[in-house]
């Protein structure tokens, strides 16, 4: 059994020697089927919320509501949920009531895709009632049940199934397909944070071509924000070659470098994203629009080095002459200057030079001029060479 399954063996040992029922279930058990690397391990159990949290002792309750509380257990999170069934949904958010049920099978029925629906015991024992290894075998993506009923139940399961094309480099079940093209105008009431962790999880995948063809044919992009707003931006993305992407700061660069009217501040605002991915998203943007116009040694210290690799990324993705990383790499460690601070003048040195001149704007201008001259290595990085720079500086916007 995989590590992880192992590590988390003692909170399944706990439940069950307190007389519960307890699985590991869902993304883990799919991804341990498919020899897939696993990520957060979920787990199923009969016991209700409270007694979870009596019997651990560190819980977190992050949806109890619903039957989820996380378990922190030796440096790591996991779900712990008590097999539940769905009522109504009806705020398109969280079902309107769950019923606790006391057997798997139960819990596993209200899974969205039968490869979803699969639980696995302590000693690997699977429990299986919708044949989800058949649809993993045959890397198939079918609801759990009436396709009909169980999207429009929750309209985000359309998203979720081609994130998961993305992913897994699966295909549609032809009444799963169909269903989605009939029903993809019903994502209009799922709200932006659901559409958003399931866009950041599809641009993370290997299929994300795929994935795109199918929003074009399913129309499931017409109801995506930035995306509703230019109905030629999913066309653009599905000509370009894509390679698994880290984060949404890196494809917000790429959508806004394929859209005609859209910033990269109103992009951040309708996925409703932080302003830490607008910084990262601006920094890129104005690489890549520097890149080829200014000398790459200049375009990579803007960059930074946190964030080289997501702009060689898109330079590839953009297909934009992209060196390969390790190239771009030497050329950045290379530089003579990774930051304003390394230079061998500072703003008290520049006041120190003119003591006439009143502090302001020109000062932050003066530096930058020399920054960039540093960087480009027109000039070294010493403290007299950059006086006599500052100087002449100074003497050159007199004369004009
Ligand atoms: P990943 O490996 O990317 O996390 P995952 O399958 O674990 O994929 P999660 O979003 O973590 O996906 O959800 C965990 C499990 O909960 C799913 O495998 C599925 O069984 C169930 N699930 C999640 N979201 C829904 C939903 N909207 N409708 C029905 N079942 C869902
Ligand atoms: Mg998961």
């Amino acid at each position: 059994m995989d590590k992880s399954f192992i590590k988390a063996k003692p909170i399944l040992v706990k439940l069950i020697e307190h007389g519960f029922d307890a699985y590991y279930v869902g993304g883990s058990v799919r991804d341990y089927l498919l020899n897939r690397e696993i990520g957060d391990i979920d787990i199923a159990t009969s016991a209700l919320p409270n007694q979870v949290q009596a019997l651990f002792e560190k819980v977190i309750p992050v949806g109890i509501d619903h039957g989820t509380v996380m378990v922190r257990y030796e440096g790591e999170s996991y779900e712990v949920t008590t097999f539940r069934v769905e009522e109504s949904y009806e705020d398109y958010r969280h079902p309107d009531r769950v019923h606790y049920v006391q057997k798997i099978e139960e819990d596993l029925a209200r899974r969205d895709f039968t490869m979803n629906a699969v639980a696995m015991k302590l000693d690997g024992t699977i429990v299986d009632p919708f044949n989800g290894r058949g649809a993993i075998k045959e890397k198939r993506i079918e609801t759990v049940g009436v396709a009909e009923e169980r999207l429009q139940e929750d309209p985000l399961r359309m998203m979720r199934a081609l994130r998961f094309v993305s992913q897994l480099g699966f295909s549609l079940a032809a009444t799963t397909y169909d269903t989605i093209r009939h029903n993809a105008y019903l994502l209009e009431r799922i709200s932006i944070e659901r559409k958003t962790v399931e866009m950041e999880k599809l641009i993370q995948g290997r299929f994300a071509n795929r994935a795109w063809q199918l929003f074009i044919q399913s129309g499931v992009d017409q109801y995506l924000p930035s995306f509703e707003k230019e109905p030629s931006l999913i066309q653009k993305c599905a000509q370009l070659e894509w390679i698994p992407l880290e984060d949404m700061a890196e494809a917000i660069t790429i959508f806004h470098q394929l859209a005609t009217s859209l910033s990269v501040t109103q992009m951040v605002k309708d996925w409703k994203l932080s302003n830490d991915v607008k910084r990262q998203s601006l920094r890129l943007t104005e690489a890549v629009q520097q890149w080829g116009s200014e000398e790459d040694c200049y375009v990579l210290y803007g960059v930074g080095e946190s964030l080289l690799s997501s702009f060689c990324k898109i330079l590839q993705i953009l297909n934009r002459d992209a060196p390969s990383f390790k190239n771009l790499k030497r050329t950045y460690e290379q530089l003579p200057i990774h930051s304003i601070k390394q230079l061998a003048l500072n703003g008290n040195d520049v006041r120190a030079l003119f003591p006439n001149r009143h502090p302001g704007p020109w000062m932050q201008q003066l530096l930058r001029t020399i920054e960039k001259e540093v960087v480009t290595c027109r000039i070294r990085n010493e403290k007299e060479y950059l006086k006599e720079r500052a100087l002449q500086w100074n003497q050159q916007e007199e004369d004009y």
